[in-house]
C-alpha cells in the first residue's frame, strides 16, 4: 500500500474546544468498544460529499486506528456504469445534437478511451450548465436540433430533472430528452450489505435523506441490525454522527438517528416526492463494478418516455468492461481503499484519469489525491 502523506495542517474547525471534547469521546468510545469485541469498527459514508469532507478537513488523523473510514456508492458519477458512459458518448456523436451536463461528466472516460472532453473538441456541441432548466432555453433557441441533458445522480438530482422533464411537457417543447440514469440509495445499501459484511455503521447522506426522509432507511437497522445516522457535511455534523453511531454500538441499539435534523425530517420532502413519482419510475438499474440491481434506479415513466434519449436515438446497451486495473468497484463497494490501486497517484491523476473515482469531485480516489486520506 502506498503511504500518502497527509496535506491537512489544522484548521480551525479541529482546534475548537467542542471538536477536541468530540474527538476525546471518539477515542474512549472506540477504546471500550475494542476492549469487548477486539474487532476494527468500519463505518461507511455512503456520500461523496462527505468523502470529500472528511479528507479536506483532515478528520481522519484524530482517529484512533481501531476506527476505519470507508467510502461507498454514493458518488453518481463513479456508479455510472461504462457501458452506459459508453451510451452517453454514442449520442454526443450524433449530428445535431447538443449534449447539455453536469460538469464532472465531462472526464469520465468510456471503453474507447475517449470522454466527453475530447468528443467536444472532435467538434460535437457538448455544454456545461449549472441547472437543466437552461436545457430548455437552449432546445427553445436550437430547434433544429436535438437537446440532450444527461441524467445522473441520485434522490438528490432526480426531482429537478424530472421537473425539468414536466416543464418541457407542459410546454410541449419536443426537441429535448434526457438520458433517464438515476439511482436509488437505499437498494445501494442492501448491496453493500452481503451476509459476512464488516460495516459496523453508516453515515448517511444529509441531502439525499431531506427528499427521501430517514424512514426509508429503517430496513438496514431492523433486518441488518447495522446502525445508521443521516448526517450533515460541516466536519463537526460528521463527527457528531459518528459519535451517535459509536454509542448505538456500545448500547447493542442499532436504530436510524439523525444529526442532520436541522434540514432531515422521518418523512422526506413530499413535493420533490411528488415529482419524481409523476415523472419517473422505479426499476432496475446498472451500476459500475456491482451489475444490475433490481429497483435500484428510476427511469421515465410511460406517460414520459417520449423524452428517453436513449430510446429516440435507438442506443443499445453496451456491456460494462471496468478500466484495467481499475478498483474503483471495490472501493465504492468498502472492500479498498484509493491506495490500494497500484494506478493511484502515478499512472491515475486527476488531470489523466483512469477510473471515475479518479474523476469525480466527489470520488474517493480525488479526495485522497488533493488532501490524502491515509489512516
Ligand atoms: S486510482 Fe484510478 S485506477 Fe485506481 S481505483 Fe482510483 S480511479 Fe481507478
Amino acid at each position: 500500500m502506498i503511504k500518502i502523506k497527509n496535506k491537512f495542517s489544522s484548521p480551525l474547525w479541529s482546534d475548537s474546544l467542542m471538536a477536541s471534547n468530540a474527538f476525546k469521546e471518539i477515542k474512549k468510545l472506540v477504546a471500550q468498544i475494542y476492549a469487548e469485541t477486539g474487532e476494527t469498527i468500519n463505518f461507511m459514508e455512503v456520500c461523496g460529499t462527505h468523502t470529500m469532507s472528511i479528507a479536506a478537513s483532515g478528520m481522519r488523523k484524530f482517529f484512533p486506528k481501531e476506527l476505519k473510514m470507508l467510502s461507498g456508492p454514493g458518488c453518481p458519477v463513479c456508479v455510472t456504469s461504462q457501458g452506459d458512459i459508453d451510451r452517453i458518448l454514442e449520442i454526443a456523436a450524433i449530428k445535431d445534437v447538443i449534449i447539455t451536463t453536469f460538469g464532472e461528466m465531462m472526464r469520465v472516460k468510456g471503453s474507447s478511451g475517449k470522454d466527453l472532453h475530447s468528443v467536444r473538441e472532435e467538434g460535437a456541441d457538448i455544454r456545461v450548465l449549472y441547472s437543466p432548466l437552461d436545457a430548455l432555453r437552449i432546445a427553445s433557441e436550437n430547434k433544429d436540433k436535438k437537446i440532450v441533458f444527461i441524467g445522473v445522480g441520485f434522490e438528490t438530482t432526480a426531482p429537478i430533472i424530472a421537473q425539468t422533464v414536466f416543464h418541457a411537457h407542459n410546454r410541449k417543447i419536443n426537441n429535448f430528452f434526457i438520458t433517464p440514469l438515476f439511482k436509488l440509495v437505499p437498494p445501494a445499501l442492501k448491496a453493500v450489505l452481503p451476509d459476512g459484511h464488516k460495516i459496523s455503521g453508516f453515515i448517511l447522506p444529509g441531502h439525499v435523506s431531506v427528499v427521501i426522509g430517514s424512514k426509508s432507511y429503517n430496513f438496514v437497522s431492523e433486518k441488518h441490525k447495522v446502525p445508521c445516522v443521516v448526517a450533515g457535511f460541516e466536519p463537526m455534523d460528521i463527527i457528531g454522527g459518528i459519535n451517535m453511531l459509536l454509542l448505538q454500538i456500545l448500547r447493542k441499539t442499532p436504530k436510524v438517528e439523525t444529526e442532520y435534523f436541522r434540514a432531515v425530517t422521518m418523512d422526506g420532502n413530499k413535493s420533490a416526492q411528488e415529482i419524481m413519482k409523476k415523472v419517473l419510475k422505479v426499476a432496475a438499474a446498472e451500476w459500475r463494478a456491482i451489475g444490475s440491481i433490481e429497483k435500484s434506479g428510476l427511469v421515465l415513466s410511460d406517460a414520459f418516455k417520449r423524452f428517453d434519449a436513449f430510446k429516440h436515438f435507438k442506443i443499445k446497451h453496451y456491456a460494462s468492461k471496468e478500466p484495467k486495473g481499475c478498483i474503483c468497484g471495490k472501493i465504492i463497494m468498502g472492500l479498498a481503499l484509493p491506495a490500494d490501486c497500484r494506478f493511484f497517484g502515478n499512472k491515475c491523476t486527476p488531470s489523466d484519469a483512469i477510473g471515475p473515482c479518479m474523476v469525480s469531485s466527489e470520488g474517493a480516489c480525488a479526495a485522497w489525491f488533493k488532501y490524502g486520506g491515509q489512516q
